[in-house]
């Protein structure tokens, strides 16, 4: 295809998994298949990245559209496809520039038309890189054929001279441009030393006069502090004055303390003799009265002892009497016991009479007269005796025989209390041994003890 000079080419390049452009063809022709014309066989149930380019007669690149493609099993566009390149090249941003100034750029990211940006992708944005760097070589390569008419001669000449008069033009509107600006930072700069100088004399003036309105408040208060010195100072002199004066009236006062010390003293010695010769005198009265009080009293205790005494002697003598007579009447109760008891028990016995009592442990015993008063005074002893044991033996069998439970005490001081085998006999009875149960028999011990013993 041929364009003009001033026209840009249109091409629409495929690229492969990995960024190479893989295939290439000019618009007219994606146009063709888009329209169902000619089927693109060799990209039949493809999805394909692509880019719609637009370049100018010195093969440069102006204008990129990155977007999808999906080409039917008979190598057709799929119907759905719907992505005006050619519109949205128009209102593309800046991208980067590939040899004719910054490409006018469309992609995923950078989408003017956003109901599109679904159909888009994102390259590589960095120029001379991935897939910017594959367009760039693919344009100069120009295997599509695209050709430019030749610009003509006349045409030419008369573009060089416009552009040497536009230079001319340039040259001269700068040079005016740099003189205007000159002279206006002249005018500007004249008038902003003017305005700082004006600012710097009022600077000055203001300063003079906060000095001067310091030095008047200085002086004023220099003048403040001198009046309130001399007032300190008559203050102190009155101060003085009243302190010469009350220390003479002190020491006036101190005088005459000094006299009334010298009169009491005096005074007070000749009270001081009279006074010892009144304590003497209490002294002494007090003495008799306190020796009187201790003669009375002891005299008074001296009779109370001797009552006691005559007392005691008198009780003495009766308990004497009373100790006889008690002695006289033993021994008459003894003969009554002697000559009546004997001979009533004897007479009793003779008509067939015995005395028989029953003892534990004993049974029944038959008592002899000759028993019978020694019976009546301790029965246990005489049973004991009867038995041939000593009666505390006795009783403590008589405990067990009573009650045949165990009597040692556990370490923790209780009684045992098993009921144990009844001894029936006295004689057999052992302390500590059959009155306990089978256990503490074994393991006898000093706590052990014996019921109803005398220690
Ligand atoms: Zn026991």
């Amino acid at each position: 295809m041929i364009f003009d000079q001033d026209e840009h080419a249109s091409v629409v390049f495929f690229f492969s998994d990995d960024s190479e452009v893989v295939r290439e063809m000019n618009y007219a022709e994606y146009q063709a298949i888009l329209d169902g014309y000619v089927p693109a066989v060799d990209l039949a149930n493809r999805d394909l990245n692509a880019v719609y380019v637009e370049f100018n007669a010195k093969y440069k690149v102006v204008a990129t559209v990155f977007f999808l493609v999906r080409f039917t099993s008979l190598g057709y566009v799929d119907d759905r496809w719907s992505v005006p390149l050619m519109q949205l090249a128009r209102f593309a941003s800046k991208g980067p520039d590939l040899g004719a100034g910054p490409v006018r750029l469309v992609c995923a990211s950078r989408c003017p038309m956003k109901q599109y940006t679904a159909g888009l992708w994102d390259p590589d944005l960095r120029s001379g890189k991935g897939e910017f760097k594959g367009i760039a070589e693919a344009v100069k390569r120009n295997r599509v054929g695209i050709m430019f008419r030749d610009p003509d001669p006349e045409q030419l000449r008369q573009e060089k001279e416009a552009e040497e008069a536009r230079q001319i033009m340039e040259k001269s509107i700068a040079m005016r441009l740099r003189n205007k600006m000159d002279q206006e930072f002249r005018d500007h700069m004249a008038q902003v030393i003017k305005e700082q100088r004006l600012r710097t004399q009022t600077i000055l003036n203001d300063k003079e006069r906060y000095i001067r309105d310091l030095k008047v408040q200085q002086n004023a208060r220099v003048e403040d502090y001198r009046t309130m010195l001399e007032e300190q100072k008559r203050m102190l002199e009155q101060e003085r004055e009243r302190n010469a004066a009350l220390k003479e009236t002190i020491e006036g006062q101190a005088q005459k303390i000094q006299g009334l010390r010298e009169y009491f003293e005096v005074k007070l010695e000749k009270a001081e003799g009279s006074e010892q010769d009144q304590l003497e005198q209490l002294k002494q009265n007090y003495e008799m009265e306190m020796d009187a009080h201790v003669e009375a009293a002891t005299t008074e205790l001296k009779e109370m002892l001797q009552l006691r005494e005559v007392e005691l002697l008198y009780r003495s003598e009766q308990e004497t009497k009373l100790l006889e007579e008690i002695n006289t009447l033993r021994e008459q109760n003894q003969g009554l016991v002697d000559n009546s008891g004997d001979n009533i028990l004897s007479k009793l016995m003779e008509k067939g009479v015995s005395f028989v009592t029953y003892q534990p442990g004993a049974g029944h015993i038959t008592l002899p007269v000759s028993d019978i008063s020694s019976y009546l005074e301790n029965p246990t002893a005489y049973v004991a005796s009867f038995c041939g044991v000593t009666e505390a033996h006795y009783n403590a069998w008589l405990e067990h025989y009573h009650v045949p439970i165990c009597r040692a005490t556990h370490s923790s001081g209780e009684m045992c209390g098993e009921n144990i085998h009844r001894v029936e006999s006295p004689v057999d009875f052992v302390f500590g041994e059959t009155d306990c149960c089978h256990k503490h028999r074994k393991n006898k011990s000093p706590q052990l003890k014996v019921a109803g013993s005398n220690p």
